[in-house]
């Protein structure tokens, strides 16, 4: 690591990144580096189940600790990746390092699934499949305890890939989810045509939930839909205990969110898993807070 901040501070030295467009420029020069070092780390986020009363899930989400700006968020890198065929090799990166890391875990046998969120573009490389099917079978982890995570908002170039290359995907055993459902531009017809197992609600939809009467009723509606196609929904974004109440007076199985839990390292889980109280899923309106 020291070497690593030794490299980009060369990189850097004498230039005060004071502009987004500054910082955007830094960080797709210093994606190369950041693979071959692999400065990157995944943290995971339990994702809970309403009537089970127990954690049935965790997410895969990655970390770029940057050597000089700390730590950056995949929403400022993933898209600088895509853009230059980077997100392949660092999707595979992730891939190994969440199913590893998940097997890990397994000994307990918990039932738990693992959430991988994916790129699109990795699907157009044509080898999203088979990298996925070899992640599994290093790691031991059994496909339908992996659930893929597609953003539906860049699908859309790519569909008859994309069909194919899921259906490959769920063929093979593995779970398909469409992430931040209602979001993107043409959710309905996704709907309609890709095989998905699971709806990831956006979290743009949950903030309002207990203010928001419309907002409320397009996600009492987005919970039915699910229902109706025989889909699970996922709600993503659950912050406050009020949230939770309105979500399970929906219906709502399945919620993930900092109310529940943060996205935190693998060796922080088995802890976190021992330590959680099902009691937090039994949210009132009483105790909603009032942040
Ligand atoms: P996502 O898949 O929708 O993941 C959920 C995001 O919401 C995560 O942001 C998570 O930390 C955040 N989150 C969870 N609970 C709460 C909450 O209660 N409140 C708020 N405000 N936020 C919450 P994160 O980790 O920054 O990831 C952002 C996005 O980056 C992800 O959205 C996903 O689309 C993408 N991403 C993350 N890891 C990967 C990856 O390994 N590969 C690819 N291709 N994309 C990734
Ligand atoms: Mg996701
Ligand atoms: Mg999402
Ligand atoms: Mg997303």
């Amino acid at each position: 690591a020291a070497k690593a901040a030794g490299k980009n501070c060369v990189r850097t030295a004498g230039h005060t990144i004071d502009s987004a467009m500054g910082r955007r420029a830094q960080l797709a020069a210093d994606l190369p580096t950041a693979l071959e070092e692999e400065q990157f780390r995944v943290v995971y986020q339990p994702v809970a189940g309403v009537e089970d009363r127990r954690i049935l899930g965790l997410e895969a989400l990655v970390r770029w600790d940057h050597p000089v700006l700390g730590t950056v968020p995949p929403d400022e890198f993933i898209e600088l990746a895509e853009a230059d065929g980077l997100i392949v090799p660092l999707q595979q990166w992730v891939l190994r390092k969440a199913t590893a890391d998940f097997a890990g875990l397994l000994v307990d046998d918990r039932d738990l699934k693992l959430g991988v969120n994916v790129s699109v573009r990795h699907l157009q490389a044509g080898c999203l499949a088979p990298d996925v099917a070899a992640a599994l079978a290093d790691s031991g982890v059994p496909p339908h305890r992996l659930m893929i995570e597609v953003t539906e908002s860049i699908m859309l170039d790519a569909e008859d890939r994309l069909q194919s290359d899921l259906a490959t995907l769920r063929d093979m055993g593995c779970i398909i989810s469409l992430d931040d459902f209602g979001r993107g531009y043409s959710s309905l017809a996704y709907l309609a045509r890709l095989p998905v197992d699971v709806l990831k609600m956006d979290r743009e939809f949950i903030g309002d939930i207990e203010s928001d009467p419309r907002g409320a009723a397009l996600v009492a509606a987005v919970i039915d839909l699910g229902r109706t196609l025989g889909m699970d929904v996922v709600a993503e974004g659950v912050e406050t205990a009020g949230q939770l109440h309105a979500l399970r007076d929906m219906e709502c199985r399945y919620v993930q969110g900092w109310l529940l839990g943060r996205p935190m390292a693998i060796e922080d889980l088995p802890a976190f898993l021992e330590a959680f109280d099902p009691a937090i899923l039994d949210a009132q309106p009483s105790d909603v807070d009032t942040d």
